[in-house]
């Protein structure tokens, strides 16, 4: 049994439908497909998704609302399907888009959730009007039931023995990502990007054998293919590499989908709707170890860092816990804390903080903690190195340093040893795409292996 994953690219127009329909003709045991709602057809192109998020904050006759019917309009013809699922598109939205009971976020879920729930609708219509054996699955009913949390909902664990009966199933079940329901039947999502969540719980549910995940690229590539041209293709990675790598910048799965199959121990495959038959990479537990440390490069911007000192602050019983501690009360998550004898480093995602946080952070740290010095940076980028070969490698950070002084960038911030598969450096974002030249000219061939 496969479950398989499409996203929205793949989703995109009815001519990728018949592109997703012709992979399932491929292989009959892909039996379990999971959607995301219509993506982009083209660079500027708005997905689905954002439209519906602009739609619940401009109302029912607003431009976006529109577009999102046009966009199903689109698709319905190019499949020839009948005018009842736009009419039933068309009049859920309203009532969404109207819909006054409830917290302001669960209304925006129930929204944002309208462009899986359609899409899903829409495919499993679609293969119905081909003869295929299929069903739409709402996630109400086959127990998909997730925590109440605002916009970034988590699956209930309970979900998975219901979602195990659908390991019979004969017909194909066509469900829609990104949602389920608490136990008092109220829609909520997961963070953006979320329909790799919905794929890999329903892998985990029915013990597939592998989890694919179609999307819009070959293979993933060892760094970003926006700044480094050609980079080597990456054909086996491990789960934990995939974690870091997705963590920090790597867009092509959701960091949160490995955790399902991770546990499971289930083997996932990032594979190209638009061109299936390519090997595409596959993200297994284990994998032999090659001659090259480093398995992929990657940065992303908008850090900040808290910098601390204190004199004699490796004897303070206590102090980092005070100091995460205060971080903790104004709803920051931090990243990595680096530290030496008399000083502490927070990094922090920048999105969290604004000039008043960060007055009320300072002030605390100097007066509650007494630190001689305390103050805030921004414009970071982390650069992470990651492979699972590096542990074993010596030199490497002294071949990553050499690379990235070459550049002449200040490295502002190296965290190394506390993951055993990557090397985190913090450096100024206006060096961020020079140093991932260089680190990938230090470690990686400039040979094309496309096939
Ligand atoms: N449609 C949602 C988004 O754009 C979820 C997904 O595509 O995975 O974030």
């Amino acid at each position: 049994m496969i479950v398989c994953k499409f996203g929205g690219t793949s989703m995109a127009s009815g001519h990728q439908f018949h592109k997703v329909k012709h992979v399932l003709d491929l292989d009959d045991s892909r039996k379990i497909v999971v959607v995301s709602a219509p993506g982009k057809r083209f660079a500027s192109d708005q997905k689905v998704t954002d439209l519906l998020i602009e739609a619940f904050y401009e109302g029912p006759s607003s431009k976006s609302v529109a577009l999102i019917i046009q966009r199903f309009e689109e698709i319905r013809e190019q499949l020839s399907l009948p005018e009842e699922l736009v009419e039933q598109l068309t009049s859920e939205l309203h009532q969404r888009l109207l819909a006054s009971q409830g917290e302001l976020s669960s209304r925006l879920d129930a929204v944002k959730a309208i462009g899986e729930e359609f899409s899903a609708r829409f495919f499993a219509a679609f293969l119905k009007s081909l003869g295929r054996k299929s069903r739409f699955a709402d996630p109400a009913e086959i127990g998909i039931y997730m925590t109440a949390s605002n916009q970034r909902a988590q699956l209930l664990d309970e979900s998975y023995e219901m979602l195990k009966k659908l390991k019979d199933t004969q017909e194909i079940v066509v469900v829609p990502g990104f949602y389920g329901y608490t136990k008092d039947g109220v829609l909520r999502t997961f963070e953006r990007g979320g329909s790799d969540i919905t794929g890999s719980i329903l892998a985990a549910a029915v013990q597939a054998d592998l989890y694919e995940n179609f999307t819009d690229v070959d293979f993933v590539y060892a760094a970003n293919p926006n700044i480094i041209e050609s980079p080597q293709q990456i054909e086996e990675i491990t789960y934990r590499e995939m974690r870091e790598l997705s963590y920090a910048g790597f867009t092509v799965i959701h960091d949160e989908a490995l955790m399902p199959v991770y546990r499971k121990q289930i083997p996932v495959a990032i594979k190209n709707t638009n061109n299936p038959d390519a090997p595409g990479t596959k993200i297994v537990a284990f994998r032999p170890l090659t001659d090259q440390p480093v398995t992929g490069l990657t940065a992303d911007q908008g850090f900040s860092i808290l910098y601390v000192s204190k004199y004699l602050m490796n004897r303070e019983l206590g102090f980092g816990r005070k100091l995460l501690q205060i971080i903790e009360e104004e709803g920051i998550s931090y990243e990595h804390t680096p530290s030496g004898l008399d000083d502490i480093s927070v990094i922090i995602r920048s999105h969290y903080l604004d000039s008043k946080k960060e007055q009320r952070i300072v002030y605390r740290v100097l007066h509650e903690l007494g630190a001689e010095v305390a103050y805030f940076k921004h414009g970071l980028s982390m650069i992470v190195l990651v492979g699972e070969g590096m542990r074993n490698s010596t030199g490497l950070a002294a071949r990553a340093t050499a690379a990235i002084s070459d550049t002449g960038a200040n490295i502002e911030m190296i965290n190394q040893g506390s993951s055993e598969v990557s090397l985190v450096f913090g450096v100024l974002e206006q060096d961020q795409v020079k140093i991932v030249h260089a680190l990938y000219d230090a470690f990686f061939s400039r040979v094309k292996v496309r096939t």
